[in-house]
């Protein structure tokens, strides 16, 4: 194959006809140009001046404006090179900073935030019966929900009578379990953002879900340092509080307390009772009466 083919020039050997006429003919034009070629620029100066600029202008090279464009092998890494880029088009990594607004106030913290559980509305039984879809009951729990008047319970909805004589209309969902068919439906309740919830966060006035919120956990808050120190609080006082439990399970506790560091919580934002407490169960059974 390579034997028929007798033009192409790129492996060494002598020249073929097609770069002979290439090269007189360049020779020539340049023997030409040294003649008049200042002549034809004139006149091109004087017949067009537009395309004389747009010449002149072709000829300046794209990156003359860039005035760090040299110092690019220096940088170190990607980023260094985004940076330089970034400056060389006028934006600063420090004007950047300045114009990010501020966070006028830390995020809420969930555990700190006063709440309705679903559950614990379950676990009180004040749901009226699956076939009285017309009843309601009205609950008033001072000292469980300080942060609100009264409850209006029925099927469909929960009525929230806020003590700024503002009543929330919560909508529930009962979404089916898997135990026996359509027997033991379970409530959620429906946030003004459409997502179906567990608990809904007293903030603001009213209650939200926790993305509305705009809370966030504790175990985000803390630093990779402190989040074992925050599950070892935690489950310290989850052994204390609890009063019965089965032997191996206080066992299984006690050996993920001692692998976590015994350093002292120092953090003030994270140095509250409701944040410290136990927030469920460790497999072990029973409810949580100090929730
Ligand atoms: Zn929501």
């Amino acid at each position: 194959m390579s034997k028929t083919r007798k033009s192409g020039n790129c492996y060494g050997g002598s020249p073929s006809t097609r770069d002979k006429l290439a090269s007189g003919f360049v020779e020539a034009l340049e023997k030409d140009w040294a003649e008049h070629g200042s002549e034809v620029i004139q006149q091109i100066r004087l017949d067009n001046p537009v395309k004389y600029g747009e010449l002149i202008a072709r000829l300046v090279p794209m990156d003359a404006n860039l005035p760090s464009a040299n110092d690019f092998p220096s940088c170190q890494s990607m980023e260094d090179i985004g940076r330089k880029l970034l400056k060389s088009v006028g934006r600063d990594e420090a004007t950047e900073r300045a114009k990010r607004p501020k966070r006028s106030s830390p995020r809420p913290i969930v555990e700190q935030l006063p709440r309705i559980d679903i559950a614990d509305l379950c676990r009180w039984n004040v749901f009226p019966n699956q076939c009285d879809w017309h009843k309601a009951h009205l609950l008033e729990l001072p000292f469980r929900y300080p942060f609100v008047k009264s409850l209006v319970i029925s099927l469909q909805t929960i009525e929230v009578n806020h003590y700024s004589d503002y009543t929330q209309c919560i909508p529930l969902r009962w979404c089916r379990t898997g135990f026996g068919g359509n027997y033991r439906p379970r409530p959620l309740f429906i946030c003004n953002c459409g997502r179906s919830v567990r608990r809904l966060y007293f903030k603001g006035g009213n209650l939200n879900c926790r993305r509305c919120a705009n809370a966030t956990y504790a175990s985000r808050v803390c630093s990779k340092r402190l989040r074992p120190v925050l599950q070892a609080k935690r489950i310290q006082a989850f052994l204390s509080l609890k009063s019965y439990m089965r032997k191996s399970n206080r066992q299984r506790l006690k050996t993920r307390l001692v692998t976590a560091p015994r350093q002292d919580f120092t953090s003030k934002r994270l140095n509250h009772y409701a944040i410290q407490h136990p927030q469920h169960n460790y497999g072990t059974r029973g409810a949580m009466h100090w929730r």
